[in-house]
């Protein structure tokens, strides 16, 4: 009987001193995804791939190993200024690199409009019909800019802060709100200050053409929105 070889199989190696980064995390990752052959493989790729339990478990393994080591390398301050709290990255960021993840129990859209406050909202919309409420943490204090310097990635589930450009230490995180809005209920009126100020922060599909087709090319749309979008 002839004997044939098994696929190779990815394996998750520590390397610090072999970093050269992994698509989802960039450059600022510790951990590093090889073949067996030794060549670096791009996890994201692991990641979605997911074609046996074996993979998913791995990945599961993986991922939750990366976060620990992300969320404790990735260090972030909040201080009180003129708008309110505020979070601040505390060390450079590089541009694709993750930040923190942010979580919260999971509300619809009828408990969103009874629970949330429109002057303080803390709710973050994942789909139609399904709001992440506060976590009390960190990341309910990341403030909306029409020019941001992170993003939103949303994928099985987990939502990821991640860096859209370099930040260097002492700048303050934050994200446009309107990335993950489509919900018709909720406005808020935009201090950001930014060049490209809107004055006023409403549903993605409000957005103009070109905004919409920068977010989308970065990533940094809600799935469910980006499905209802056409950008020409
Ligand atoms: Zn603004």
């Amino acid at each position: 009987m002839a004997i044939v070889p098994l696929p190779e199989q990815p394996k998750i190696n520590e390397n610090k001193s072999q970093n050269m980064g992994c698509a989802q995390h960039g450059t600022g990752c510790t951990v590093v995804f090889q073949s067996n052959a030794g060549e670096n493989v791009d996890n994201r790729e692991l990641c979605f791939q997911k074609q046996s339990f074996l993979d998913r478990w791995m990945w599961f393994v993986g991922r939750t190993l990366f976060e620990r080591m992300h969320m404790e390398s990735c260090r972030m301050l909040i201080r009180d200024t003129e708008k309110g709290k505020a979070v601040f990255a505390d060390a450079d960021i590089r541009k694709g690199g993750f930040i923190c993840e942010f979580t919260g129990p999971t509300y619809t859209m009828d408990e969103y409009k009874k629970l949330h406050d429109p002057s303080n909202n803390h709710f973050l919309q994942i789909d139609d019909d399904r709001f992440m409420g506060p976590s009390h943490n960190a990341d309910d204090l990341i403030n909306h800019s029409c020019d941001p310097n992170c993003g939103l990635v949303y994928r099985d589930g987990i939502v990821k802060l991640i860096a859209i450009r370099e930040i260097v230490k002492g700048e303050e995180l934050s994200f446009d709100y309107s990335t993950t809005m489509d919900e018709d209920c909720w406005e808020m009126e935009c201090l950001c200050g930014g060049h490209n100020c809107r004055k006023v922060v409403r549903d993605f599909k409000y957005l103009p053409p070109d905004v919409q087709k920068k977010y989308i090319a970065l990533g940094v749309v809600m799935p469910f929105i980006v499905k209802k979008i056409t950008v020409s």
